[in-house]
């Protein structure tokens, strides 16, 4: 469904050229969960934004179910991220001044692709049918990535990235929110490329790749 082919790409300032991505392979079959580990600095981030089409890659193909990324116009890419993907952050990104029922709803409507149905098993999962009238600021971190989560999720995208999605949690909240997003991912039957530094998170996964000197090993 995903396929990542001999991806490149490199920072270049006055003063020199960084090569971060050298040439990545990446595949994600239907319904797959992968983990995507790395150190520091690696390309992580830079590989999921390449794949959400938020920057453009400087060689090589990225392939989502019949659409390639690579080599579409700024406008398609918002509208194949929109349709296609969902995308959930470190830092939570909601929307500060709208509550929680309409974080949720946001993009679904936005996609023009709201179910009403599938947003209420959303918000029954996540825990979150006590929550919708507050504001993001009256959550807490967990509260706020599990709202992302169903955001993300409510417009039943193909594919859902998502870059150290715990890593402002505390290890028990960082679990918790871990099985729910295994269990929904499995619910929609969407792929998942998941960003960690847990190698315990990681093992929660179908399987697992490393990117190291840019390249996925
Ligand atoms: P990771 O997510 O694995 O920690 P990143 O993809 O964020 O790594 O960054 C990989 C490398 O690319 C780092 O050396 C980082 O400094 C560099 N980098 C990332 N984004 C930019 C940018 N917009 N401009 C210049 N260098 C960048
Ligand atoms: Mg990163």
């Amino acid at each position: 469904m995903l396929s990542v082919r001999n991806l490149t790409k490199s920072y270049r300032s006055a003063q020199d050229t960084v090569a971060v991505l050298r040439g990545v392979d990446l595949t994600v079959s239907p319904g797959e969960s992968v983990a995507l580990t790395g150190e520091s600095g690696s390309g992580k981030s830079t590989l999921l934004h390449l794949i959400a089409g938020l920057d453009e890659a400087d060689d090589g193909e990225i392939v989502l179910g019949d659409i390639t990324i690579t080599g579409l116009k700024d406008a398609e890419r918002a509208a194949l991220r929109r349709d296609r993907l969902g995308l959930v952050f470190q830092q939570f990104n909601l929307i500060p001044s709208l509550s929680v029922a309409d974080n949720l709803a946001f993009q679904s409507r936005i996609a023009g692709r709201h179910d009403a149905t599938w947003q209420n098993e959303l918000i029954e999962r996540l825990g979150l049918s006590a929550l919708l009238k507050r504001y993001p600021e009256q959550l807490s971190g967990g509260q706020q990535q599990r709202v992302a989560i169903g955001r993300a999720l409510a417009s039943k995208p193909a594919l859902l990235l998502a870059d150290e999605p715990t890593g402002n949690l505390d290890e028990d909240t960082a679990d918790e929110v871990m099985h729910l997003v295994r269990d929904l991912v499995a619910r929609s039957g969407c792929g998942l490329l998941m960003v960690t530094h847990s190698e315990r998170l990681a093992a929660m996964l179908d399987r697992r790749v490393h990117l190291h000197a840019g390249l996925i090993a």
